[in-house]
């Protein structure tokens, strides 16, 4: 018998530490797993999930829309926010049901309660303060948004976790930021009837994608009305007398708007986690360091998914989890692989992506072939839409391997992951070519581009 209360003792219910607990638990040993809120974590209780139900919520006008071009008339239409979040909410609850039935299925005990370390093996339990042991600790207490206090009027402002749960949709937002979140619900609130700026310090929103996608994503939405500041900031936050807010940019820029949001990157939820307690090292943002097999400095202590600021995705979380059992349970040690991580912004139109933006390839290898279509999407031809679909595949002219793919436009979130397979598996610009096409679809573009766009040799277009 072990000398510790559990065999594993896992801190936060979400998608990286319920994967672990029900996987430990399926394989026999003893588990607990501690949430101080609501099982599930960021991605069902108030991430990916809530958000795209809201994706959907929002993308019912330009469908009401589009439905004239095809002889339809649609009535008045209105929406009911408060409708929709009781819909949300219920299918949010159904889903914690299944985490929390999937966890007693494979006899793990759910302690309703925040834990914190207080050494190596052991937890104390907030609720009752009762000290527990275990012989692996996981953390995966997953992050928060950055409340970016330093900013003056912070106060006023709200984060995505209050975005889902508003008692009634402002008349008017500006959201701060340009990367995922900031994308994401700009185009939900406009889509919603919200007047929506976005704000954004850097040249061109979402840095760390293609600029192709970049920019045809900027003027997409730019065109459905969506206000887009560059390279601005906003210098303070205060309320006026009339309850409105008053926001001031660096450049200069004095907007008036019902609410700010700012979607400025998460944190790591580790403070008063009693992570000095156990001797646990973190970084300068406070992110657990983990080795390659997700180990902290501490032999017994583990730790999972954001709260280790590897990529900050749901899929990648779980990932980890299944790696860490594989090394910790199965003695099949397996380090989690971050490569090629196919991922989706879900905008109006979307972004799919996976492998090296024109610009990151274009750093790393000698030479390329950029494959690139711009073409209108059948649909929007009845419906009159002006929208365009990009896509885009980065060849090494060496090997001829696709080392990216990027698709701006309706299901790109869809083909990305079927992408994500082919760059996987190394399939060459050949593959793709000799890939009978799907008439008619959109996606056929990815298989029907048989010349080289352009060149790039030695970081220069030719
Ligand atoms: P991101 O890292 O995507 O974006 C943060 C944004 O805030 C960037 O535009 C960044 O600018 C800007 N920023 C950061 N610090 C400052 C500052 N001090 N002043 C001004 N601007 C600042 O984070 P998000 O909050 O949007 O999302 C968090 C994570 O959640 C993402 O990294 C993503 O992994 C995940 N996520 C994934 C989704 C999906 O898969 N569809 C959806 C939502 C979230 P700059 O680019 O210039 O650094």
């Amino acid at each position: 018998m072990s000398q510790y209360d559990y065999d594993l003792f896992v801190i936060g219910g979400g998608s990286g530490g319920v994967r672990s607990a029900r996987l430990a638990g399926g394989l026999g040993k003893r588990v607990a797993i501690a949430e101080e809120y609501r099982l599930g974590g960021t991605c069902v209780i108030r991430g990916c999930v809530p958000k795209k139900l809201m994706v959907y919520a929002s993308q019912y006008p330009e469908h009401f829309e589009d439905a004239a071009g095809y002889g339809w008339t649609v009535g008045e239409a209105r929406f009911d926010w408060p409708t929709f979040l009781a819909a949300k909410d219920r299918e949010i609850a159904r889903l914690e049901g299944l985490y929390r039935k999937g966890l007693e299925g494979a006899g793990v005990e759910i302690i309703e309660s925040r834990a914190e370390i207080t050494g190596p093996n052991s937890v104390r339990l907030v609720r009752n303060g009762k000290e527990v042991t275990a012989e692996r600790i996981v953390i995966a207490v997953g992050g928060t948004p950055n409340p970016h206090a330093a900013l003056p009027g912070y106060e006023y402002c709200i984060s995505s976790n209050e975005a889902f749960h508003l008692d009634s949709l402002p008349r008017s937002i500006l959201i701060a930021g340009g990367g995922y979140i900031a994308v994401e619900f700009a185009n939900i609130f406009h889509g919603l009837g919200v007047e929506t700026t976005l704000i954004y310090r850097g040249a061109e929103i979402l840095s760390r994608f293609d600029l192709d996608m970049r920019r045809g994503l900027h003027e997409a939405m730019v065109e459905k009305g969506i206000r887009i500041i560059c390279q601005d900031h906003i210098a303070s936050v205060s309320k006026s007398a009339a309850g409105n807010l008053e926001v001031d940019t660096l450049n200069g820029t004095r907007l008036v708007v019902e609410q700010v949001m700012l979607a400025l990157g998460r944190d790591p939820n580790t403070s008063g986690l009693g992570l000095e307690a156990a001797g646990v090292k973190v970084d300068e943002r406070g992110a657990i360091i983990v080795d390659d097999y997700s180990r902290t400095n501490v032999s017994s202590i583990f730790a999972l998914g954001d709260v280790t600021d590897r990529v900050q995705l749901t899929p990648v979380a779980i990932h980890e989890a299944m790696c860490f059992i594989e090394s910790e349970f199965r003695g099949k040690p397996t380090k989690p692989d971050h490569d090629l991580i196919a991922t989706a912004v879900f905008s109006q139109p979307e972004i799919g992506t996976v492998g090296l933006s024109e610009e990151a390839a274009s750093r790393k290898y000698q030479e390329l072939e950029v494959y690139r279509a711009q073409f209108r999407p059948m649909k929007a031809t009845l419906s009159g839409r002006t929208e365009k679909m990009i896509m885009k595949l980065i060849v090494n002219a060496a090997d001829r391997k696709v080392v990216g793919a990027h698709v701006l436009g309706h299901d790109a979130g869809e083909m990305a992951q079927l992408l994500g397979i082919t760059l996987k598996a190394g399939c060459t610009k050949d593959d793709f070519d000799r890939t009978m096409a799907v008439h008619p679809t959109a996606a056929e573009e990815l298989v029907t581009m048989y010349a080289p766009s352009y060149r790039i040799r030695n970081g220069e277009r030719v």
